[in-house]
């Protein structure tokens, strides 16, 4: 602090709270200190009482505070700890008349950063003592400012978080009230990172806190756990109800656009919440817990809040044994894939056929996706399991053409995770070439939201694929939110109208309309377009007469095993237009347990 006196060079002031009922020792150190230096003066409040120097702790924010260790109100390390309390961001140093080395060490162990004995005190060493104090009471803070604060954020982080929950449970306790524990995580958070850069999530990650600390009161906690993590603790609720407008102020800030460096970044987040006393007991069970429901809230969609369970714990148990036995699953090969026919209406030709993903698990049998694919994405699994997919359907049309059948387009499903692995491209162009099939066979299948994320960063990885000369094709289409006008500019090839559309054009349903208007969409941008999950003649007499190029479903053929296809294909490649008929076809590979 820099202060201009008149005639008098700048120099800094320091003020100096001196705790001392001694007049005489007081007189002393006053006389010391306005010898001392040239380049900073001291300026020096004096109070007689333990409870004086308290009681100042609201006006006052000193330097140094200078404390006899006896005072008339207080004795020893008891003085230390008040003050500490009372002044907490402020060095002490003990001014002890006691030749005691004993208590001034202990003092210092308790907190004051030195001591200094009276009758042994000159203007220099007093000086000395003061300055290193600041500076060794600064280091603390900083260090305990690292210790307990994110670097980026500036939000506490877990060990502060520790030490404000165990209060708060303790205070808790007492009042016989509740606490809130939240956990935040944000959704996709890892695909905005890689696709914008670390610089980008960072100030993302520091925007959102800001939201989070905006939603909350001031007393509450909020704190990073730790990548795209938060915590928030919410004290003296008394029911869980009292906590939603709280949950629904975050979530709606964090769901708000974020603009960064000119890029619009669209982000949710997902919150899971536990309630002390009845979801746990401490810090880690209530983390636990909130844990599990934040899990729960994503998969029931983004940017939802979840209340604990206790169903949810049974679910963790087998969210674990699952992972465990879709790792060996992957280390043993325990997938299969079986393939679905697609009949071109026109000509009645078997055009292609839709690799369908089994897992063939040692204990519960032949599982379609629905039971495994979003196990797969969790754990990391998928892309290379999505490369086995690659490469054994290639594989397989290989053999099959190698047979004399007509040649036949080969579709691979291709989820958001995989699209945005960097190796696909390169794992797409291997398969091609170890089962040297024509690129122009191989069909990928990928949805709409995989490509909405970012559109730009898609339609350059489109034109890649369509550069090696892959078709692509839009999976469920009409599920998701595509805008057309990226349909256009995507190197598509097909539309697939999802099999709930096409199920209900019977009905008085929305169905036909939507199938209708993809058809068309599909005519106007010159794409194919394939119906799946074609079940009856009147379904596919609809698609027929309304103009789809391609049909696929239960109708013509289940889902089969390569052994099982290969008698059909043979029997039925051309279709007549009138003679349409599912071949029962004996199947292993068929809907286990869905
Ligand atoms: P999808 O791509 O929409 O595949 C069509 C689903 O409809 C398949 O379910 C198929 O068996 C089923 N299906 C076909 N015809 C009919 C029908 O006439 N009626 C009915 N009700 N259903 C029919 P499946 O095999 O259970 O696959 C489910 C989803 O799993 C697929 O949906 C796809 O999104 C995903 N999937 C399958 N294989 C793979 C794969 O290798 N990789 C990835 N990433 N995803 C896959
Ligand atoms: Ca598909
Ligand atoms: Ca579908």
């Amino acid at each position: 602090m820099l202060d201009r006196r008149e005639g008098e060079e700048e120099r800094e002031v320091r003020d100096v709270l001196l705790v001392e009922d001694n007049l005489i020792d007081a007189q002393l150190i006053r006389r010391l200190l306005r010898r001392v230096s040239s380049s900073s003066y001291y300026r020096i409040t004096h109070v007689r009482t333990l409870n004086d120097a308290v009681l100042s702790a609201e006006e006052l924010t000193p330097h140094v505070i200078l404390a006899d260790l006896n005072l008339p109100d207080s004795r020893g390390t008891e003085t230390v700890a008040s003050l500490q309390t009372s002044y907490p961001d402020v060095p002490l140093v003990i001014v002890s008349s006691w030749e005691d080395e004993a208590i001034s060490l202990r003092s210092v162990k308790a907190g004051a950063q030195d001591y200094l004995v009276k009758g042994h005190i000159d203007g220099a060493n007093l000086h000395r003592v003061i300055r290193y104090a600041i500076e060794r009471k600064r280091t603390e803070l900083e260090l305990v400012r690292l210790a307990h604060y994110d670097q980026l954020t500036s939000l506490p982080n877990r060990t502060l978080l520790r030490e404000r929950v165990d209060h708060a449970l303790a205070r808790a306790m007492r009042a016989g009230s509740g606490v809130a524990t939240l956990i935040l995580d944000m959704d996709r958070f890892k695909e905005i990172n890689d696709m914008l850069g670390h610089e980008i999530g960072d100030k993302l990650l520091v925007e959102a806190a800001q939201r989070i600390r905006d939603s909350v009161r001031e007393q509450d906690t909020v704190a990073r756990l730790g990548g795209d993590e938060f915590a928030v603790i919410l004290e003296g609720v008394s029911e869980a109800r009292e906590v939603l407008p709280v949950i629904e102020r975050i979530i709606d800030s964090l769901n708000e656009v974020t603009t960064i460096d000119g890029h619009e970044v669209n982000s949710s987040t997902s919150v899971g919440i536990a309630m002390y006393p009845e979801n746990g007991n401490d810090l880690s069970e209530l983390l636990r817990a909130a844990d599990l429901a934040m899990y729960q809230a994503k998969s029931s969609g983004r940017g939802r809040y979840q209340f604990f369970a206790d169903a949810m714990q049974e679910e963790a148990q087998s969210r674990h044994a699952l992972e465990w036995a879709l790792r060996r699953a992957v280390e043993k090969n325990e997938f299969e894939l079986v393939y679905q026919p697609q009949v071109c209406l026109r000509t009645g030709m078997v055009i292609g056929v839709e690799a369908l993903l089994r897992w063939m698990s040692p204990t519960r049998g032949l599982l379609t996706p629905y039971h495994f694919i979003a196990g797969l994405e969790e754990f990391g699994l998928i892309n290379e399991v999505g490369e086995w997919v690659l490469q054994t359907a290639c594989e397989q049309i290989r053999k099959w053409h190698a047979m004399d059948l007509e040649p036949m387009r080969i579709g691979v499903n291709v989820s958001a995770q995989q699209f945005e692995d960097p190796m696909l491209i390169d794992k797409i162009r291997g398969a091609l070439k170890d089962t040297k099939i024509p690129p122009e066979l191989l069909e990928l299948e990928l949805t709409e939201s995989c490509l909405m994320f970012d559109p730009g960063q898609a339609g350059a990885l489109l034109r890649e694929i369509r550069d090696v000369g892959v078709r692509i094709a839009i999976d469920d289409f009409g599920t998701g939110y595509s805008s057309l006008t990226y349909l256009n500019e995507f190197p598509l090839n097909a539309l697939k109208i999802d099999k709930n559309f096409v199920q209900s054009v019977e009905s008085t349903d929305r169905g036909g309309p939507i199938s209708n208007m993809i058809i068309g969409l599909g005519q106007n941008l010159g794409l194919e377009v394939i119906a799946e999950g074609v079940e009856t003649e009147a379904q596919l007499s609809y698609m027929r007469e309304h103009g789809c190029d391609i049909a696929q479903g239960y109708l013509y053929a289940r889902p089969a095993s390569p052994e099982d296809l290969t008698p059909w294909l043979q029997a039925n490649q051309r279709i007549p237009e009138t003679y349409i008929r599912s071949i029962p076809i004996k199947t292993h590979g068929d809907e286990t347990g869905t």
